[in-house]
């Protein structure tokens, strides 16, 4: 009887495997059309002045939508076109976007600078610079404009093959963020050695930091670490006023979180540009 079980158990496993496979083979066939057709979405995320409500940038963040129209969510397929090596032609069509789009806003007015994930892989292919110089110049988009955001343990890959890269790149004149501070592999020493403007608190220290005594610290000390280094700071997934408040108490003056707006499609988010002009006369 154990045997059987055993054999009905490793049916009922390898059953299961075959679906995740099927599922995931179904997933890459529908990024790989939806990049072939250039069929990619990408939503912006304004970020705001915590004190004035100005929009102050945009993150760009891909979408994928599948033939039955639903959207598939970056957490699913990012991670696959990672292990596919899609993540290069995707990335590649994501910053060509969001440097249209920003060159768009600047001809309306607004000089609105844009930040484009890069995934681990895409900052240790050797073209990247390429890329973006290419990127900048069919759309006309000054350098100045242009910002990467990159997780710290992207940047620890090779720590000194990371720092060339990272003077590469902001020789260009692009500004580089790091992205989710505080979750990855942060060693202090590094992060004094890279060149970084931006440093993006995570969402998950700022979700609890009133609720939570240590989440509070953490964000006070990612605060003042940010600032004797002379960095940008911005704290991602703000959702309540109370959170904003205790941001600018601790100098932390820029956001970007559903409490002002979700990422949104590209005239949505011109509305919201519009408005927000209106709102600063
Ligand atoms: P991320 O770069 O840290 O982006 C922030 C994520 O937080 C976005 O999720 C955004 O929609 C979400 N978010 C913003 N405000 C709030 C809030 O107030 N509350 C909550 N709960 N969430 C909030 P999204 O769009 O699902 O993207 C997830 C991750 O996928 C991104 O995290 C980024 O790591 C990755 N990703 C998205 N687009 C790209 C891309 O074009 N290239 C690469 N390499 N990665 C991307
Ligand atoms: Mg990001
Ligand atoms: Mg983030
Ligand atoms: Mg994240």
């Amino acid at each position: 009887r154990a045997k059987q079980e055993g054999r009905n158990r490793f049916c009922f496993f390898s059953h299961d495997l075959e679906n995740a496979m099927m599922e995931r083979h179904h997933l890459e066939t529908c990024l790989r059309k939806a990049l072939i057709n250039n069929q990619l979405f990408v939503h912006y995320q304004p970020k705001f002045d915590l004190q004035t409500n100005a929009i102050v940038g945009a993150e760009a963040l891909a979408r994928l939508v599948n033939d039955e129209g639903v959207c598939i969510s970056p957490t699913e397929f990012i991670p696959l076109a990672e292990e596919s090596g899609l993540i290069i032609l995707l990335g590649k069509q994501v910053l060509n976007k969001a440097c249209a789009e920003a060159k768009r806003w600047l001809d309306m007015g607004h000089a609105i600078p844009i930040s484009v994930n890069v995934a681990a892989a895409q900052f240790t292919d050797s073209s990247l610079p390429c890329v973006i110089k290419d990127a900048l110049l069919s759309h006309g988009l000054p350098a100045h404009l242009l910002e990467l955001e990159i997780t710290e343990t992207a940047l620890m890959v090779d720590a000194a093959e990371m720092q060339n890269r990272l003077s590469e790149l902001t020789s260009l004149g692009i500004k580089i963020s790091i992205d989710d501070f505080g979750t990855g592999y942060s060693s202090l020493a590094y992060l004094k050695k890279f060149n970084v403007d931006v440093m993006k608190i995570d969402m998950s220290f700022i979700k609890d930091m009133l609720n939570n005594k240590h989440d509070y610290e953490i964000v006070k000390t990612i605060i003042s670490l940010g600032k004797s280094m002379g960095l940008v700071l911005i704290a991602e997934g703000v959702e309540t006023e109370a959170q904003r408040y205790a941001l600018i108490e601790l100098g932390c003056f820029m956001g970007q979180g559903y409490l002002f707006s979700r990422p949104l499609m590209t005239i949505d988010f011109e509305t919201l540009l519009l408005q927000n002009q209106l709102l600063e006369v």
